[in-house]
């Protein structure tokens, strides 16, 4: 079941999507992205967990339209275990890594396995249950995503969406539940869109600095000359990602 929180944006599309997943038995739940602080959003999916027993929360990644409603854990979900990879939002556990499950049903099939997917962030993390992949903002269900800099890599990025195309290949999931946005139904034609626009950036902003441009400032100008104002902050940080990613960030741009 797909939550759509009230916040939408240049950067969160239609809004953050929070999943519950329901065990096989029908008697407990998983979160996925509490999101936003909205109390309407904590309602809506609250009211999907219903009477189930909710054994844990998960988080995709840092960012605060996915994380901010854990700050009122307490007062929704005191005893819930949340699995996050850093540690200052992991909850009664552990930090969760590549290949880690988290059950949340009795059924062996009540679970979900954590894949590594940093770029986005370097925290970022994808899950697979029942041949889904739910991707947090490593894939959007709209557009393309933001390789934050300093604190995701283009690099790692890169071999994300080539893991998960791999995993794909292998038949690990079949569609992808995004962050933000509709589910995708055809992950074979976006990963490798996600992928060549990556890669035709890259190139384009090699084109910029053969062309003069000295800053990500300037590089942005020319790559990103068409993007509307509201999306030109994200713009800068990615090319601040493709310039590290090619070695050619100027210092004073390493923010
Ligand atoms: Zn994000």
């Amino acid at each position: 079941m797909r939550i759509r929180a009230n916040n939408p944006g240049p950067m969160t599309l239609t809004g953050t999507n929070t999943y519950v997943l329901t065990s096989q038995d029908d008697t407990s739940a998983v979160v996925i992205d509490p999101g936003p602080e909205m109390a309407d959003h904590r309602e809506a999916f609250l009211a999907e967990v219903a009477d189930r027993d909710l054994r844990a929360i998960l988080l995709t990644h840092q960012h605060a339209d996915h994380s901010e409603m854990l700050g009122s854990i307490d007062q929704w979900a005191p005893e819930v275990p949340v699995y996050a990879v850093l540690e200052r939002f992991a909850r009664h556990t552990d930090p969760v890594a590549d290949g880690d499950e988290v059950a949340f049903g009795d059924s062996p099939a009540d679970v979900l396995r954590v894949v590594a997917t940093p770029g986005h962030t370097s925290d970022s993390i994808s899950l697979i249950h029942a041949g889904a992949l739910y991707s947090g903002d490593t894939i959007l269900g709209e557009g393309t995503t933001i390789v934050t800099h300093p604190e995701g890599s283009l690099r790692d990025y890169l071999d994300s969406l080539g893991r998960l195309r791999t995993l794909l290949d292998e038949g690990e999931f079949a569609i992808i539940e995004p962050a933000h946005g509709p589910r995708i139904d055809d992950p074979a034609e976006v990963i490798d869109y996600y992928r060549s626009h990556r890669l035709e950036r890259i190139e384009q902003v090699k084109a910029a600095l053969t062309q003069g441009a000295t800053t990500a400032a300037e590089v942005c100008d020319i790559v990103y000359h068409d993007v509307d104002a509201s999306v030109r902050p994200a713009a800068e940080q990615i090319v601040k990602a493709q310039l590290a990613y090619l070695d050619a960030l100027p210092a004073a741009d390493d923010v």
